[in-house]
């Protein structure tokens, strides 16, 4: 008889470790999800910043049930044949605002592969619940690609208007195949290009996970073709392997190589860049979000001051 074998868990180095979540914040947080019934993708992705964020009652929630239609090698996320769509969903994520206080809130979604619009008129509708009910609330939406239906998914969802629009092409083309293999990089990256084209003057945000076996060239090439897309925000963080079913770490990336990666990053353009071991898509979005609204600001006015230099 076969026994089934243990896979030992990879130790950690000691710039990832963090502390459990035991505050009242952490405790109030879970409290209000629950009884609005909503998922969170801090909860479903086993994201290790869950302590600090919910503590200052900050939650990325998660949108269209909390079961996904693809099966991507790094999530951790449910995956299966998802519940029907909500209709209570856009008040509850509208409440949770109000009642956590949230000046910036991130949505997320499972993938809706099995929905005929991806799932973007239910974007399109926690943004105008959002704004109806908590219309200080700057938004931002992470969403999936959309396969095959994101061109009408963007238009949609553009003119609900958000203030920051993120999708994660996540790793390099290469890996795609094994870590991201429902999607495609260049429908991805179209997809970030489409958000500029429908509306110029919208934030796109977009970010990969280090530490998949990736190569540092493979990874400034992602930032050129990120740039080429005009994606003004870049994150950066280290991949960990939620449960040993999932695709393994090759690498810890060290804190120093993060600052390389981000030194880099702001050489090559971008607005704001966030990179660092336990960075993730939604940590610190709304401290981020003021950042990149100043950088622009102040991108703005030297081009203005040098218009006026030149005559
Ligand atoms: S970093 Fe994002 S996903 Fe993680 S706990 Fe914070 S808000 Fe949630």
């Amino acid at each position: 008889m076969n026994l089934p074998v243990a896979v030992p868990r990879q130790r950690k180095p000691d710039w990832i470790r963090v502390k459990a979540p035991t505050s009242n914040g952490y405790a109030e947080t879970r409290k209000l999800m629950r009884s609005l019934n909503l998922a969170t993708v801090c909860e479903e992705a086993a994201c290790p910043n869950i302590g600090e964020c919910w503590t200052k009652k900050h939650a990325t929630v998660m949108i269209l049930g909390d079961t996904c239609t693809r099966a991507c090698a790094f999530c951790n996320v449910k995956t299966g044949m998802p519940r029907a769509v909500d209709p209570l969903e856009p008040e509850h994520v509208a409440t949770a605002a109000a009642e956590l206080g949230l000046e910036h809130i991130v949505v997320t979604s499972v993938d809706r592969d099995d929905l005929p619009d991806g799932g973007a008129s239910q974007f399109v509708k926690v943004i105008q619940a959002l704004r109806r009910n908590t219309p200080s609330t700057t938004i931002e939406i992470l969403t999936p690609d959309f396969r095959n239906k994101s061109e009408a998914a963007v238009e949609a969802i553009v003119e609900a208007g958000p203030d920051v629009y993120n999708h994660n092409l996540e790793t390099v083309p290469r890996l795609y195949p094994t870590i991201r293999p429902g999607a495609r990089y260049y429908a991805s990256l179209r997809l970030l290009e489409s958000v500029k084209r429908h509306d110029p003057a919208i934030f796109t945000k977009s970010g990969v996970m280090v530490g998949l076996g990736e190569q540092r060239l493979e990874v400034h090439q992602v930032m050129d073709d990120m740039r080429s897309a005009n994606v003004d925000f870049l994150t950066m963080g280290q991949y960990l392997q939620p449960t040993p079913r999932h695709a393994k770490v090759e690498e810890f990336v060290t804190p120093q190589a993060f600052d390389a990666y981000a030194a880099i990053a702001r050489a090559k353009g971008f607005l704001l860049v966030a990179a660092s071991p336990l960075t993730r898509s939604s940590y610190h979005a709304g401290d981020d979000f003021k950042k990149m609204q100043a950088n622009r600001a102040a991108k703005l006015e030297r081009g203005h001051s040098v218009e006026r230099v030149g005559g």
